[in-house]
């Protein structure tokens, strides 16, 4: 893997060398600026810019006429979208749909999934959980006759940075009616063993969900393959779709003849959705799974992001997101800063097999670390109470980028200067 490339030239030379950095230029970077955020919220693409204006214009021009003749007509929008991601989850073309938000879509397929009995009513999810996910898990539990504290189980951590699959695995039993894990760790950036996790989880007769807020456009899955039951992710992270924009989710066919729990007209059958009908007949897909009408011009600004993204071959981003982690943290490592006097410690998994798109670098005085990086130009984020994440994204982050992020961690701690800055976080981090 990555042998590392330990002066500037070096970095240099490899961004010369690497294809995959010709998607840079196809993303808006602020100058004089490192952004290493792009795991909260990714960054503008001219691709995308471009989707949203052609949005702005079929508005402007076709009115309502838009829902059928725009192009795609945003009628199907949703479906179609969810279709050119299929192969970024590996599920088939019907069994992704782009709607909703990662709380919203969690919310209707936990609904529809999770049919407690009394022997059998537990969730599984894991003590490091993203706090919106266990929020609309405890939800469910209290809305089916239960109790969260007793009913929700997670798979708690020894080191308050990973999961132990082993324990998790053992937790799969007979309590639990459905699993709802994350597939990378927001935090420490762990990244779950899914294939196993799902095989075994299918094989104990728990339905099992992921949450791939900090893996989809970044990491492969093979959803269909593996026999998940469900997924959702958002889109502004390594998607690259802006702020807000519309999520997605995935559902096992195997589960098109459920009802949706929260049906909404959205998810009707669509030939026949403007019959108006007060009987609900959902569409016999993912697309079922709908609530409301598409946010056209928040789902504008994937037609770019996909086009970027299948272009560049999600195995291709895998291999570089590896590549540009294993080489921050061996940066790190060569400069001493994971030493005693510099006080960094990684917080990631050190296996890149085992690892998400980002790195958590740990200090204990990391909130005020982030104020320097970021009067410095170098955009991470914080996450309490130890944590700067550091996101080298693969399709706009340059090795030489890296290199010069560790610099300006070594030369915060050699001034001192991150001394003088407050220790509070900021409201949005
Ligand atoms: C970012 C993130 C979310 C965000 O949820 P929304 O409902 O889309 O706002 C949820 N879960 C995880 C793990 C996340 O990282």
């Amino acid at each position: 893997m990555t042998t590392c490339p330990l002066t500037r030239e070096d970095a240099q030379t490899r961004d010369a060398q690497d294809p995959m950095s010709r998607f840079r230029e196809r993303f808006y970077l602020k100058p004089d600026t490192l952004y290493m955020d792009g795991n909260s919220l990714g960054l503008l693409s001219r691709d995308s810019e471009a989707a949203v204006l052609q949005a702005l214009e079929n508005w402007k021009t076709l009115g309502i006429d838009g829902w059928l003749q725009a192009d795609p007509p945003w009628f199907w929008l949703g479906e179609e979208l969810g279709k050119r991601q299929a192969a970024l989850v590996g599920a088939e073309d019907d069994e992704v749909v782009v709607t909703g938000s990662i709380t919203v879509n969690l919310h209707a397929l936990v609904a529809t999934l999770y049919t407690p009995t009394p022997e059998r009513r537990g969730i599984l999810a894991t003590a490091l959980d993203f706090p919106s996910d266990v929020y609309a898990l405890q939800a469910h539990i209290r809305h089916t006759g239960g109790d969260p504290e007793r009913d929700l189980l997670l798979a708690p951590s020894s080191d308050g940075r990973t999961i132990d699959e082993d324990v998790l695995i053992e937790m799969l039993d007979q309590r639990v009616a459905l699993a709802s894990l994350p597939s990378v760790l927001y935090r420490s950036g762990q990244l779950l063993d899914m294939e196993r996790i799902t095989r075994i989880a299918r094989e104990r007769d728990i339905i099992i969900g992921w949450d791939c807020a900090h893996s989809a456009g970044v990491i492969p899955h093979r959803f269909s393959e593996w026999g998940a039951d469900f997924g959702v992710w958002c889109t502004y992270k390594y998607m690259n779709s802006g702020p807000g924009a519309v999520g997605a989710l995935y559902l096992n066919r195997r589960h098109f003849g459920r009802t949706p729990a929260l049906p909404g007209w959205w998810g009707y059958a669509k030939e026949r959705q403007f019959d108006m009908l007060h009987q609900f007949e959902h569409a016999p897909s993912a697309g079922g799974w709908q609530i409301s009408t598409i946010g056209v011009l928040s789902a504008a600004p994937l037609i770019g992001s996909l086009a970027i993204l299948n272009e560049a071959g999600i195995d291709n981003v895998r291999t570089r997101s590896q590549e540009l982690t294993t080489y921050l943290i061996a940066c790190m490592e060569d400069q001493g800063l994971t030493g005693a006097d510099y006080g960094y410690t990684i917080g990631s998994p050190v296996d890149a097999e085992r690892r998400g798109g980002h790195v958590a670098v740990e200090h204990p005085a990391a909130p005020q670390i982030v104020r320097a990086l970021k009067a410095r130009g170098v955009v991470p984020d914080f996450r309490p109470p130890n944590v700067i994440r550091l996101a080298p994204v693969p399709l706009y982050v340059s090795y030489t980028d890296v290199w010069d992020t560790v610099q300006h961690l070594r030369d915060i701690v050699d001034s001192g200067e991150y001394r003088t800055l407050a220790g509070s976080r900021e409201l949005v981090s």
